[in-house]
């Protein structure tokens, strides 16, 4: 992309709305506009992030067996009304009336319809076990709207729900899930820690939060320190391998780690050395939960086992909040001068700012990079504006693309250009052709 030609609304200023970092640098760096309380337009540059965040998400459930589908925003009251939660979630969901004064409501989330499509179409436990999930958008109606997206009324979730025979099958389903989640944060350059949490009135010890550690967060969470040094890495996981899957969850949750509502201080004293014992605040970026036959129940989701007998299914639903993971990122990546992208997540691969635009020798440098850049696969922004160079390192660092070519004159006089890290702001001098070589290296690994 060239900048001349793209939509980047920067702000030189700091909104004064923005009390936490990620909600400013998303301002400043044109990556949203707010459109009412709680409600955001993605311009250009935010959208890219969100969505290289659901590809990340779409592959990593697909890896795990679990099957993409879309259902609506808008859903009918009556099976809310069947499931007993239409009263029961209060003001916090949109209330809608169609012209025909049907109730209807913006979805805060979809156990319901994704139970009455199971069971009108599925009947037998051979077709079991099923995952489905999918990417939409959801509406709370919060009391309090704030920090930007992190706490919006209008938010982008994945939200999944597994159907299986029996609890057996289901804790599977829930260990995928958690597997599958840190993997999936892990891509996003994330350390988020399933920690235990509550599970309401259904009870068991089947929920786990994903927590990224941030001062900002809205939640208090309390964990030994040896969780930070776990690390899933591209080591080869057999989905279907129950044992092998449950042994990765176990890595991850015998550490002590919970969140306020569960957190047990006799137990913390007694399992955790005092200095590995950790007390942080914390933004919670997906949740798990194994809940039995909670839904199936009362909305008849039957199937007929082996025996022949009609059992209701078990199921699960595991959500990731995708608006609000663009928000924890930021938090947990970014410095004075603005955001610093982790490279799995970047709007851009590469920033290409030439020093002297309209002068010969260094336009048809950076024109040269440009394609050379493309024809590896790579989506580089290639600051052509007519601006001084304290301008456009400016904006390249408040956007914080993780690589930054610059070319000028000089250097090219001498056939270099400078590669430079956004996160250490250390650079090195190249041919242009190395430095070309040098970022598709970097990226050869991150899907
Ligand atoms: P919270 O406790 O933060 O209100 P929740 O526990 O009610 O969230 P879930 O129902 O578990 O949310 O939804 C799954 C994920 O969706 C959450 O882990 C979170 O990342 C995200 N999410 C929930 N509410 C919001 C919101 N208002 N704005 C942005 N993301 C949200
Ligand atoms: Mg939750």
């Amino acid at each position: 992309m060239r900048l001349t030609r793209y939509f980047l609304p920067v702000l030189k200023e700091n909104p004064a709305e923005a009390a936490i970092a990620s909600h400013r640098l998303m301002l400043r760096a044109g990556m949203i506009r707010q459109v009412s309380a709680g409600i955001y337009a993605w311009l250009p540059l935010g959208y890219r992030v969100l969505r290289r965040l659901e590809e990340i998400i779409h592959e990593e459930q697909q890896r795990a067996g679990h099957i993409p589908m879309l259902m609506p925003t808008l859903q009918p009251a009556e099976l809310w009304r069947e499931s007993g939660r239409y009263d029961a979630y209060g003001p916090e969901m949109l209330r809608i009336r169609d012209r025909h004064e049907r109730d209807m409501l913006y979805g805060p989330t979809n156990e319901e319809l994704i139970t009455d499509i199971f069971r009108k179409n599925v009947s037998s436990y051979k077709d079991l076990p099923l995952t489905l999930y999918h990417i939409q958008w959801k509406f709370r109606d919060e009391i309090r709207p704030r920090f930007g997206v992190m706490r919006g009324r209008e938010f982008l979730m994945k939200d999944g729900y597994n159907f299986d025979i029996d609890r057996d099958s289901a804790i599977h389903a829930y260990n995928r899930h958690m597997v599958s989640y840190i993997r999936t944060y892990e891509r996003m350059g994330l350390k988020a820690f399933p920690m235990r949490a509550d599970t309401g009135p259904i009870g068991g010890d089947h929920s786990h939060e994903f927590l990224v550690l941030a001062e900002t967060g809205e939640s208090e969470v309390f964990y030994d320190a040896a969780i930070l040094d776990l690390k899933l890495g591209d080591r080869a996981i057999d989905y279907d391998d129950r044992a092998a899957v449950e042994g990765i969850v176990r890595e991850w949750t015998t550490p002590y780690a919970r969140t306020d509502e569960t957190h047990d201080p006799a137990r913390f004293e007694a399992e955790v050395p005092a200095e590995r014992r950790r007390r942080s605040r914390a933004i919670e970026v997906g949740q798990i939960f194994y809940f039995g036959t909670k839904y199936s129940e009362p909305m008849k989701a039957h199937v007929l086992n082996e025996k022949g007998e009609r059992v209701p299914v078990h199921m699960g639903s595991h959500g990731i909040g995708v608006s609000r993971l663009v928000g924890a990122i930021i938090e947990a990546s970014h410095d004075e001068r603005g955001i610093v992208w982790p490279e799995g997540v970047t709007p851009f691969h590469a920033g290409i700012v030439n020093l002297k635009q309209g002068d010969a020798a260094t336009d048809a440098a950076a024109e040269e990079i440009y394609a050379a850049l493309r024809a590896r696969g790579l989506d580089p922004l290639y600051d052509d504006r007519d601006e001084r160079a304290g301008a456009k390192f400016a904006t390249m660092d408040l956007i914080g693309l993780p690589w930054r070519i610059t070319i000028g004159p000089r250097g090219l006089a001498r056939g270099k250009v400078e590669l430079t890290e956004r996160r250490t702001g250390e650079s090195e001098e190249l041919s242009p052709a190395a430095a070309v070589d040098r970022i598709a290296q970097i990226y050869a690994g991150t899907g």
